[in-house]
C-alpha cells in the first residue's frame, strides 16, 4: 500500500527499490554520505526547474526576485541568484549573503521595519535599494548617506488599504507596522525625499502563502493601479514597481497546486497597463517559498517507537526545534500535517496510524498526528517531512531544549 501523499511535490521525487531518491540518489545512500540526520536537503535542480516554469508562465519582461528570508543558505541563495533577476533582504545578515552573490546591486533590495544604523549605512555603502519603511526612517537614511557623502537608493514600502484575500499571512491593509500607509505616500513624494537619496521603486507586498490565483491577480492589478495613482501629480518616476509575490504552495491534503497560467495573462495586461502610466519601468515580483519550498526535505532518524493507551507514537531525533512550521506553530491556526513519509520505506504491508514527535519535552513537538504509515516503521528508519526548503531551519527555535542544529546540505 502506498504512502506516498497526493499533494504537494512528491511526484517530482523519484523512488527506486521502495526508497525515496533526492538529487539522483537513493536517501539512504545521501544519508549515509552526509553522515548524521537530522538534516535538511535541498535539490537544487528542482528549484532550477521550479525557476524555468515561471520563466515560461511569465512575461519575459517581469522581473524575478527571491526573497531570501524563505531559505538564506548560502549556497541555496548563489544557486538561485544565478536564476533569478535580483535578491530581497531583510536584514543585515541576509544582506551579506545577498551582495557576495554576482547579483547587481541595484537589483538588491532591503525591505523590513527597525533597520539599525549600522544596516543603513551597509546599504548606502554597498549600493543596493532601501525599500523605507516609515518617514523616520527615510530622515535616518537622509543623515547617514550625507555622513558617507553618499547618495542612498530608496524605495518606499506602501502599507496599502486592501488586503490579499485568503493568504497564510497578511501583511497589508488597516494598520501594520510595515511599509508606510498609502494616504501618506502622495504628499511624502512631493515634497521630496530628500538631498542624499535618490528615489528608486515603490513596493507593495500584500501577503504571502495564497492558493487561489484569482485573489493574487486581484491583489497585483490593485498594488499597480495604487502604485500608478501615487504617482501621478507627483513628478518623480520610479526605475521599479515591485508589486509583491504570495504564491504559495501546497502544504496540507486538499491543497491545490497554484496555476500558473492565470497570473502570467495578468501580469502581461499589468506590464502594458505600467508601461503606459509610466514608460520604461520595471514590474518586480519578489518570491520565496515558491522558489524554493518544494525542493527541500527534512529528514530524521526514528529513536524510539511505543504505544500509549491505544495510540502509536514514532520519537524521532528531529522536531519542532527545527522545524517550527511543519509542528504546526509558526503561523498555523489549525494544526495540520505537512507530507510526511518513511523515506526508507515508502510503501508498507499494511498502514498504522501514528503520531510522529520529536525529543522535546513539550507536546507542541508533534511533527505529525495520525499519519498512516507502514506497520513496520521502526527503530532506525528515516522519516522525510516533504515540502520543507523554505521557513525551515532559519524559522525555528534551534536552541530550545540545546540538541544540536539541524545540518543543511544541498545536492
Ligand atoms: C516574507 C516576504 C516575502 C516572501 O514570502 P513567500 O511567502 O516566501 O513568498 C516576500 N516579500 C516580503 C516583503 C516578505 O516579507
Amino acid at each position: 500500500m502506498s504512502t506516498l501523499p497526493t499533494h504537494g511535490d512528491i511526484r517530482s521525487f523519484e523512488v527506486e527499490d521502495n526508497v525515496l531518491c533526492i538529487g539522483g540518489r537513493k536517501l539512504t545512500e545521501v544519508i549515509e554520505s552526509v553522515g548524521r540526520t537530522p538534516v535538511y536537503l535541498y535539490d537544487t535542480s528542482l528549484i532550477t526547474r521550479r525557476v524555468e516554469e515561471l520563466r515560461a508562465a511569465l512575461p519575459p519582461r517581469l522581473k524575478l526576485h527571491y526573497a531570501i528570508k524563505a531559505n538564506p543558505l548560502p549556497k541555496v541563495v548563489k544557486h538561485v541568484a544565478h536564476l533569478v533577476d535580483g535578491l530581497d533582504v531583510a536584514s543585515g545578515g541576509e544582506l551579506r549573503v545577498a551582495i557576495d552573490t554576482a547579483t547587481p546591486r541595484h537589483q538588491i533590495s532591503f525591505a523590513g521595519p527597525g533597520k539599525s544604523d549600522e544596516e543603513l549605512r551597509a546599504s548606502v555603502e554597498s549600493g543596493i535599494v532601501i525599500n523605507v519603511e516609515s518617514p523616520n526612517e527615510l530622515l535616518r537614511v537622509n543623515r547617514i548617506s550625507r555622513t558617507l557623502s553618499m547618495t542612498a537608493r530608496v524605495a518606499i514600502r506602501i502599507n496599502p488599504d486592501f488586503e490579499l484575500k485568503g493568504s497564510g499571512m497578511r501583511m497589508s491593509g488597516g494598520p501594520k507596522p510595515f511599509g508606510i500607509d498609502a494616504e501618506f505616500v502622495p504628499d511624502l513624494l512631493r515634497q521630496g525625499l530628500g538631498e542624499s537619496v535618490r528615489f528608486e521603486g515603490l513596493h507593495i507586498f500584500s501577503g504571502s502563502q495564497n492558493l487561489n490565483a484569482a485573489a493574487i491577480c486581484e491583489a497585483q492589478q490593485k498594488s499597480l493601479e495604487l502604485a500608478v495613482r501615487l504617482i501621478s501629480g507627483t513628478t518623480e518616476k520610479p526605475r521599479f514597481i515591485n508589486i509583491g509575490g504570495g504564491l504559495g504552495i501546497p502544504y496540507f491534503p486538499g491543497d491545490k497546486r497554484l496555476s500558473l497560467y492565470p497570473i502570467g495573462k495578468n501580469l502581461e495586461s499589468l506590464i502594458e497597463t505600467a508601461e503606459r502610466a509610466i514608460p520604461g519601468v520595471e514590474l518586480v515580483l519578489e518570491l520565496g517559498r515558491y522558489v524554493v519550498g518544494e525542493a527541500g526535505i527534512y529528514v530524521c532518524t526514528v529513536v524510539d517507537k511505543k504505544v500509549s493507551r491505544g495510540q502509536t507514537f514514532v520519537i524521532t531525533d528531529g522536531g519542532l526545534h527545527h522545524h517550527l512550521a511543519a509542528s504546526g506553530n509558526f503561523g498555523q491556526i489549525l494544526r495540520k500535517n505537512y507530507p510526511l513519509v518513511v523515506g526508507n520505506r515508502l510503501h508498507g504491508s499494511g498502514l498504522e496510524s501514528m503520531n510522529v514527535v520529536g525529543p522535546l519535552c513539550t507536546p507542541l513537538d508533534l511533527l505529525g498526528h495520525a499519519c498512516q504509515l507502514p506497520a513496520e516503521t521502526g527503530v532506525g528508519d528515516l522519516i522525510v517531512v516533504m515540502q520543507s526548503g523554505a521557513y525551515g531551519a532559519t524559522a525555528s527555535p534551534v536552541n530550545f531544549l540545546s540538541h544540536p542544529p539541524p545540518l543543511e546540505v544541498t545536492l
